[in-house]
């Protein structure tokens, strides 16, 4: 597999847990703001999957993460890792951009995953102008979150507001797609990593801004948090 690099142990990964964090390398998305799109692009090595694994800190760490990148260009790669995973009781967590619905449906329904974070980036008009990618975004997405539900697997979807390129309207539009997710949150934006030197100039929400998103993005979903650099906030 095209791995990126590898976190031996996080405590922000996965909520709740020492995780151990695989990024797997390379994306059909084209995110100005990414922040990792070098790394994901030209740091790549060919690993297999023990080796990846084997190279994880598995004293301290209970779950796993695959990031990316887009994990789920390498589907194989995927279900080897998590097979690894599971051969030792570890939940794993998967994180998305939605592109590809059956490759998660069938993790869900092997139970090979517990945990997908999906990012859904803006409203759905936007998509192309924010990502470069267009192709029945809004299904997918839907696809994702209903195979989850009905498997029982917990969904979270999350937007990173960028001021300027998105309004309320877009938290408005994405809070009643991402409805019956197990949980909606919304992440400041880090103009300072941003891969666009354009978009390095934005400057991000304030704390109180990106409470009141959070407030809209509630009248829609039942579980709101707001991340700011520092904090989680859940919205009452
Ligand atoms: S989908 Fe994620 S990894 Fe891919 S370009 Fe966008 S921000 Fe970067």
């Amino acid at each position: 597999m095209k791995v990126s690099g590898i976190v031996e142990l996080s405590t922000i990964d996965y909520p709740k847990h020492a995780s151990a964090v695989v990024f797997l390398a390379e994306c059909n998305m084209y995110c100005g703001y990414c922040q990792n799109y070098e790394f994901i692009t030209k740091n790549i090595s060919e690993m297999s999957a023990k080796e990846v694994f084997e190279s994880m800190d598995l004293m301290f760490a209970d779950a796993l993460v695959i990031s990316g990148g887009e994990p789920t260009l390498q589907p194989e790669a995927v279900k080897e890792l998590c097979k690894l995973a599971k051969e030792k009781n570890f939940p794993v967590k998967l994180d998305t951009n939605g592109t590809n619905p059956e490759v998660i449906k069938k993790l869900v329904s092997e139970k090979l995953i517990d945990y997908v974070a999906l990012d859904v980036k803006c409203s759905f008009e936007k998509y192309g102008q924010i990502t470069g990618y267009t192709t029945k975004i809004n299904e997918k997405i839907l696809e994702i979150i209903s195979a989850c539900k009905k498997e029982g697997i917990f969904i979270e979807c999350r937007t990173t507001f960028i001021p300027g390129l998105m309004d309320k309207l877009d938290i408005t539009e994405i809070s009643k797609t991402v409805k019956d997710c197990d949980l909606y949150s919304i992440q400041k934006y880090d103009s300072e990593h941003a891969h666009s030197e354009e978009m390095q100039k934005i400057k991000p929400l304030s704390d109180v801004e990106m409470m009141e998103l959070g407030k809209i993005a509630k009248e829609h979903v039942k579980n709101v948090i707001v991340r700011t650099f520092v904090n989680e906030i859940s919205i009452k």
